[in-house]
């Protein structure tokens, strides 16, 4: 019964992130072939067509941004079960964003226990990872400190993700997951943590949040130890 629980859990990771991912960009790429069919079409003054490919522009940029917060590692795209080192992880893909730290002001603070493994598609782990920073980084616009911890107690692996940030609201934090919720406008994509807690639930983890508006956010991340 277990067995088969985590696979539903897989398929429903999976087939979100796809229904997701074909409303989010196909809408895009309809809105751009419509643009370069009325070019082809007919013929407009300069501006006209300036503004109609800057239009284009822009739904190729959003489509991307929706790209990289589910593909950023979108190599291997079958789903493997393999050992996963957590703080090996965790170090390639920080050094993803020290640049954007270093820019912002930010601190990163990193305490990993070595030979800390858990189990799953090591490819997804570092999307759900990734997406879980970029929020973090994103919520300190004005610096702050970044504290990533990880160790074990018993047979569980503990992560734990600290920003310094703007912090939630409790209405904000109860819609946390939920699809295209964002508060960052045409920035966000509200995608981001959904991707993630699927990611999570599959791999059998659990997650807790806490935040304080103006304080900061810290999220657990609990998984079998293996
Ligand atoms: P996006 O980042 O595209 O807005 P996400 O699904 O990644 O979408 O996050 C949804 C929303 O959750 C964000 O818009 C933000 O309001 C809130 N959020 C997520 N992580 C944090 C954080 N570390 N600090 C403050 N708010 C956060
Ligand atoms: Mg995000």
């Amino acid at each position: 019964i277990r067995n088969q629980l985590a696979k539903a859990e897989k398929m429903d990771a999976v087939s979100q992130m796809s229904a997701a991912i074909s409303h989010e960009i196909r809408n895009p790429l309809t809105s751009v072939k419509g643009f370069l069919q009325l070019l082809q079409e007919n013929s407009y003054p300069e501006e006209k067509k300036k503004e109609f490919i800057k239009i284009a522009m822009d739904e190729i940029d959003r489509a991307e941004v929706v790209i990289n917060d589910y593909l950023t590692f979108s190599k291997a795209a079958l789903e493997k079960e393999e050992e996963i080192e957590v703080g090996n992880e965790l170090e390639q893909v920080l050094k993803t964003f020290e640049h954007k730290a270093i820019q912002s002001g930010i601190n990163i603070q990193t305490t990993f226990v070595p030979g800390l493994s858990i189990r799953g598609d090591k490819v997804k782990f570092k999307q759900g990872l990734i997406n879980l920073l970029k929020n973090a980084i994103e919520a300190m616009p004005g610096g702050g400190t970044l504290t990533i911890r990880t160790y074990r107690s018993d047979l569980e692996i503990h992560i734990l993700i600290n920003d310094t940030g703007i912090g939630m609201t409790e209405e904000q934090l109860s819609r946390l997951g939920e699809p295209y919720y964002s508060t960052k406008g045409k920035h966000g994509t509200g995608l981001g943590m959904m991707v993630t807690f699927s990611i999570i639930r599959a791999m059998r983890g659990k997650v807790d949040v806490n935040s304080r508006p103006g304080k900061g956010t810290s999220f657990r991340i609990i998984f079998p130890s293996y």
